[in-house]
């Protein structure tokens, strides 16, 4: 189990600082001695979709400009790719690269991926028996993971070990969340796909995150620091720290602790102290929190009053119908069709839903909310 975590605090995207975080937390500890003279190393980075950097929902452009700066000076073929969410064309990831400013790597000879090709994979894990995955991953030496720390309606978290669900193309996520609608199974799949493509290298932008109606609509929030490790899952640990999330409600974290992958935050070796970073007031989602408080609960009592608590406690999609514009989008990306549209307006089938929350990840306008009732952020005194 890897424990090491490396933290550079860091609270502006300045090429000259992140060099000094490079070197502190990645030439230091010996975490790019991997990389051989030829070898082809792909950036696995958070691109969900054509978003500006100054919307905090991709990994910064200038954190990867530098990244690849350091692997091509010891002579890697760098290749930097992801798959956004929806169709996977080359004209929606050059739209998306230039959006989210990743072009500038080319300056230092990395190249962006074009290839939209496509594979399924054998694969033998906890619960991924069979994987669909970009072309691009597997024509790769190493990997290296880089990605960006958001709050996340389905998942509490994204970062690290979330970031890798952008191995599967696109438009193939949604039978994803229909394949795996339970939370830990869905949790358990990141895992598995953590697992068949072992990133050598693991990176959090943190610098700036992005807070409540993420991982696409949410607000950027400066945390202040670069994150690094050979593993993963203990990055999460840290990063849930950092915004004050309880780990119980991280769906990942739970189960990889299950897995034997990590272990809590005060077990972890981290190069310096992070307690000046912790943000008390961040505004996280809280998906998992219904779930703690419907086990309240024992015998037969508990089997009448559970399940209705969980009902109401339950963070679900909800439309704002003021900000909707009547795109469909939500409607045409829900993996189980619990969306319908009437008078131009989403309406929610609850006894479909499975609250994987691609209608609020996919909304343009941010008008679909992982809403909490008043009671949920009552009780976890959460905004
Ligand atoms: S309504 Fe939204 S959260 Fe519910 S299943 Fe459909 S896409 Fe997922
Ligand atoms: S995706 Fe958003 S804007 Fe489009 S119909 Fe759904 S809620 Fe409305």
């Amino acid at each position: 189990m890897e424990k090491n975590v490396y933290v550079y605090k860091c609270n502006k995207y300045d090429e000259a600082l992140v060099e000094l975080a490079y070197q502190e937390i990645l030439v230091k500890p010996g975490l790019l001695d991997f990389v051989k003279e030829g070898m082809k190393v792909g950036i696995k980075v958070n691109l969900v979709g054509n978003f500006n950097p100054d919307k905090a929902a991709t990994t910064h452009p200038i954190l990867v400009k530098v990244l690849c700066k350091f692997l091509i000076e010891r002579g890697a073929i760098v290749t930097i790719g992801d798959s956004p969410g929806g169709l996977f064309t080359e004209g929606i990831l050059r739209s998306a690269y230039k959006g989210a400013g990743l072009s500038v790597c080319e300056e230092v000879g990395a190249k962006l991926n074009y290839d939209v090709s496509t594979s399924k994979i054998k694969v033998d894990k906890q619960v991924v028996k069979t994987l669909d995955v970009s072309n691009w991953l597997l024509e790769q030496d190493a990997l290296i993971n880089f990605s960006k720390l958001k709050s996340h309606g389905m998942m509490a978290l994204s970062a690290s070990v979330k970031n890798m669900f952008g191995i599967v193309p696109g438009v193939l996520k949604p039978e994803y969340h229909y394949r795996y609608p339970n939370h830990d199974d869905f949790a358990n799949m990141l895992i598995d796909l953590n697992e068949v493509f072992e990133c050598k290298l693991n990176l959090v932008d943190a610098v700036i995150g992005m807070e409540g109606n993420g991982p696409t609509q949410g607000t950027p929030r400066l945390i202040g620091c670069i994150l690094a490790s050979s593993a993963p899952y203990p990055l999460d640990v840290v990063c849930a720290k950092l915004i004050d999330l309880n780990i119980d409600n991280v769906y990942t974290i739970t189960e990889s602790i299950k897995r034997g992958k990590t272990t809590t935050f005060d077990e972890l070796i981290i190069n310096e102290s992070i307690d000046d970073l912790i943000i008390k007031d961040y505004k996280n989602i809280l998906p998992g929190k219904s779930m703690e408080f419907s086990e309240k609960f024992k015998g037969p009592i508990g089997k009448i009053i559970n399940p209705i608590i969980a009902k109401v406690l339950t963070v679900k999609p909800k439309v704002k119908k003021k900000e909707c514009i009547g795109c469909k989008k939500c409607a045409n990306i829900c993996p189980v069709n619990a969306i319908t549209m009437k008078d131009k307006k989403p309406i929610i089938n609850r006894d479909k839903c499975i609250r994987c929350f691609c209608c609020q990840e996919f909304c343009p306008v941010g008008a679909m909310k992982a809403h909490k009732n008043l009671i949920v952020k009552v009780l976890t005194k959460s905004k």
